[in-house]
């Protein structure tokens, strides 16, 4: 069978976050084949473990998807400080005689967001509103790379290793069935050492938030990969919580256009015509200029604005955010934009070091914290989302009753459909079908 259909029947969907289905983003011919391994939001470690865990299974993806792509260079991006990694993947490399090739990056955020890493290997800022397609790049999560070497095996994916750090007992690696809860997930750390807490599903910069009475009803999701424990009154749960109304209120009273949210907005910085603080201007006056506002579309939501630049404690991302979903509604998209782009000169001076950023979240009490080694974890019940990337949701091919085989089927989406397979991630019998096919153990592990 074909790679490309290997990877369609697995249900892999891009592991890093936005869950863009990998059989239609690897449907292309390139210059360039991108491994992103950078994991620049911090306290996560999980991209690391795997590369220490899976390098030859990696190297050998890669190579694999080299070829589907037609892709001249292979190459692993991955921070200079990970050493250990670097040191491991090179043997491998050289050991098996692969053309794959490192590029290593400073510890800086936002590293690995894919605008940034390409313009950094190839030299070229991807348009506004663009993929790294138009430059001639594709590029894929380290994570994803590893559940496209288990489609090669014939193996959908029904696991997720995530990292488990912040209050609990004892931060540690696991490795869980999609659709395992939070909860769960917590418990296999030891627990929280808060009585009441919150809990950050993703990166401290990008990810979710719920709080600690959600935990049991939120599932893990195929691009899942850390949760991050804190209390609920830290300065990072709160910032995220903050109401819209109260961010446009405190916009309009104490926005000073200084405009340090502009400079140091790393697309602005690539020649992107976004200018936050133009939109924190408009967003306080009671006509909006509509061709400022639509700036807000290419915002990627990194939170350097919020997090870093802002002298006054104000939030361009939460507006942003706001701006594009209002936007949306009427209908409005992004617009690709030129190929013709000036990076700013300031470019090379404004990346954020990562202890600096740490720093600013507060969050230095949990940097270098011991992760334990990986443990498997069993559940006794799972929920699997049947949207749980970009596009389309699966649809179940299962009933309420039905016994069903780890590994098996029971989503589905058509070949041409943007969307991904779900599979079951344990032996059980089917007790639920809504925008989740819940399985509930039969007691035997295979
Ligand atoms: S969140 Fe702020 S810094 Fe990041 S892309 Fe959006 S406007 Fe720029
Ligand atoms: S950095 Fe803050 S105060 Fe300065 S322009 Fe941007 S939002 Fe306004």
């Amino acid at each position: 069978m074909a790679l490309l259909d290997k990877i369609y029947n697995a249900g892999v969907v891009g592991a890093g976050g936005a869950g863009f289905p990998t059989h239609i983003k690897l449907n292309c011919k390139v210059e360039y084949f991108i491994i992103n391994a950078v994991e620049c939001e911090p306290l996560m470690h999980t991209d690391k473990y795997i590369m220490l865990n899976n390098g030859e299974e990696i190297i050998m993806a890669v190579e694999e998807i080299g070829k589907l792509v037609g892709a001249q260079h292979l190459v692993i991006a991955i921070k200079e400080k990970n050493t250990k990694e670097i040191k491991h993947l090179k043997a491998i490399i050289e050991t098996m005689g692969s053309r794959i090739t490192l590029f290593t990056m400073g510890d800086y955020y936002p590293a690995g967001d894919e605008q940034m890493m390409v313009y950094e290997i190839i030299g070229k800022p991807i348009p506004e509103a663009g993929i790294p397609l138009d430059v001639g790049a594709v590029v894929s999560n380290v994570g994803s790379i590893v559940n496209i070497y288990d489609a090669m095996m014939d193996k959908p994916v029904i696991e997720r290793f995530l990292t488990v750090a912040g209050d609990v007992k004892n931060p540690t690696m696991i490795r869980v069935p999609v659709g395992i809860s939070v909860k769960a997930c917590i418990e296999a750390a030891g627990g929280s050492t808060l009585k009441e807490y919150a809990i950050i599903i993703g990166g401290p910069m990008m990810g979710t938030i719920i709080d600690d009475h959600e935990a049991e009803a939120f599932h893990i999701k195929k691009m899942d990969g850390s949760l991050i424990v804190l209390p609920k009154d830290h300065f990072v749960v709160e910032r995220k919580r903050k109401p819209i109304d109260k961010i446009i209120n405190e916009t309009k009273t104490a926005c000073i256009q200084c405009r340090y949210c502009t400079d140091m907005c790393h697309r602005y910085l690539l020649g992107h015509e976004l200018r936050p603080h133009k939109i924190m201007r408009n967003i306080g006056m009671s006509d909006h200029d509509e061709a400022i506002m639509k700036e807000a579309l290419l915002c990627c939501e990194c939170g350097i604005c919020e997090i870093y630049a802002c002298p006054m404690g104000l939030s361009p991302r939460l507006v942003n955010v706001h701006v594009k979903k209002e936007l949306y509604k009427k209908g409005i998209r992004p617009e690709k934009g030129s190929l013709d782009l000036d990076v700013r000169d300031m470019m090379a001076y404004r990346k954020i070091p990562s202890y600096r950023l740490i720093s600013r979240l507060d969050l230095l009490q949990y940097y270098g914290q011991p992760i334990d080694e990986h443990k498997d974890l069993i559940a006794e019940e799972v929920a699997i989302p049947l949207k749980q990337h970009i596009g389309k949701p699966a649809t179940p091919i299962v009933a309420v009753g039905d016994m069903v085989t780890k590994g098996q089927m029971i989503g589905k989406v058509e070949r041409n459909e943007m969307g991904a397979n779900v599979h079951a991630s344990i032996d059980g019998t089917v007790t639920g079908v809504t925008e989740k096919i819940t399985i509930k153990s039969n007691g035997v592990v295979s």
